[in-house]
């Protein structure tokens, strides 16, 4: 198949897919998933490793080369070292990387690397055990930290450690993070919590500027020079280069007019962004006996019809998909 690029119709070219491979996880962090909640995909539903290497072999062909496996939490799929291996011997895969809370990273990192993953995202609210405890409805903090080490040891790199920032939650640590990622060499970036699903619209929604103004003080951070990473971060940096932290402002500041994603659920179901429910249900046409220009015509016909922006803000309007279910 020819190699052609993926345009919407709003000019914005789509080179990123988000893959959820689960939407099970290990725990029920407050602003993504509530935590009685029990509505998974039907095990018969979800992709299949084959079902999974087509479409990312279609969407590479259509210059979508970056891949990130996200979740749900991505390493309780079993098989996922396989998975990780096949995707990055794909043709056009580019750059494969793994979101994860990383309590299982420990025994998976270095088997990650050698199948060829380039780097991961650790997510990690807070180093304080009790409000791991009440954040994520788990003590993790030790699980996580040891796979965060396991990972640099793995050579997995770089390795960027996610904070989503919650008002009187974890505000107060925000400069202790930053010290932690400068001492380890991780990247940090500052997430601004977003309303989906009812976990989080409960969330205690902080806007980064005032947090970005305290660690430009504290860390005497310059603006990043050179871009870093392909996505919506705006980073910052130390003046020696060796300390950076990215600020994600999807409501403060959207980025939606530079979006260049879409993601695709463990049952098959692609969404064409995060806070719209624009969808193609990939699994039908897969399962249908859809040929390969099939699928590609019904995906480049979806990616004409991503929306211009969220409307995370719009009044009375609640998006009802929690974030574990699209893939953060
Ligand atoms: N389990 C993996 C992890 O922990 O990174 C991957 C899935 S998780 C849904 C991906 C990212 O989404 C995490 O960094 C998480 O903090 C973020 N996230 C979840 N709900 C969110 C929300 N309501 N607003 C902003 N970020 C959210």
């Amino acid at each position: 198949m020819a190699r052609e690029t993926l345009i919407d119709s709003h000019g914005r070219r789509i080179a990123y897919l988000r893959l959820s491979v689960t939407d099970r996880c290990d725990l029920r962090c407050r602003y993504c998933r509530l935590a009685d909640d029990k509505s998974y995909a039907k095990r018969a539903d979800w992709l299949s490793f084959a079902e999974i290497r087509r479409l990312v072999g279609l969407f590479a062909a259509m210059g979508v080369g970056r891949v990130r496996l996200t979740g749900g939490e991505p390493l309780l799929r079993a098989g996922i070292v396989d998975l990780v291996g096949e995707l990055a011997a794909a043709p056009g895969v580019s750059d494969l990387s793994l979101s994860t809370n990383a309590t299982q990273l420990a025994r998976y990192a270095a088997r990650l690397k050698a199948a060829g993953l380039s780097r991961v995202n650790v997510s990690l609210d807070s180093l304080k055990r009790e409000c791991v405890s009440e954040l994520c409805g788990r003590d993790s903090l030790d699980a996580t930290l040891a796979g965060l080490m396991a990972a640099k040891a793995a050579g997995l790199a770089p390795i960027k450690l996610n904070m989503v920032a919650l008002q009187g939650v974890n505000d107060g640590e925000i400069e202790s993070m930053a010290a932690f990622c400068f001492e380890h060499c991780f990247i940090l970036r500052l997430i601004e919590a977003m309303p989906m699903g009812e976990a989080g619209r409960a969330a205690a929604y902080l806007p980064l500027d005032e947090a970005r103004a305290r660690l430009i003080r504290r860390f005497a951070l310059q603006p990043c020079a050179v871009e870093l990473g392909g996505g919506p971060a705006r980073y910052w940096q130390t003046a020696d280069g060796r300390g950076q932290v990215g600020f994600i402002t999807p409501i403060s500041q959207h980025f939606c007019a530079s979006c260049n994603r879409v993601r695709l659920t463990v049952d098959g179901t692609l969404y064409l962004c995060l806070g719209q429910e624009h969808k193609l249900e990939l699994r039908q046409l897969l399962r249908g006996g859809a040929s390969d220009d099939e699928l590609a015509a019904a995906i480049r016909l979806a990616v004409e019809r991503k929306p211009l922006s969220h409307d995370f803000d719009a009044p009375g309007l609640n998006r009802v998909r929690f974030m574990s279910k699209t893939g953060g």
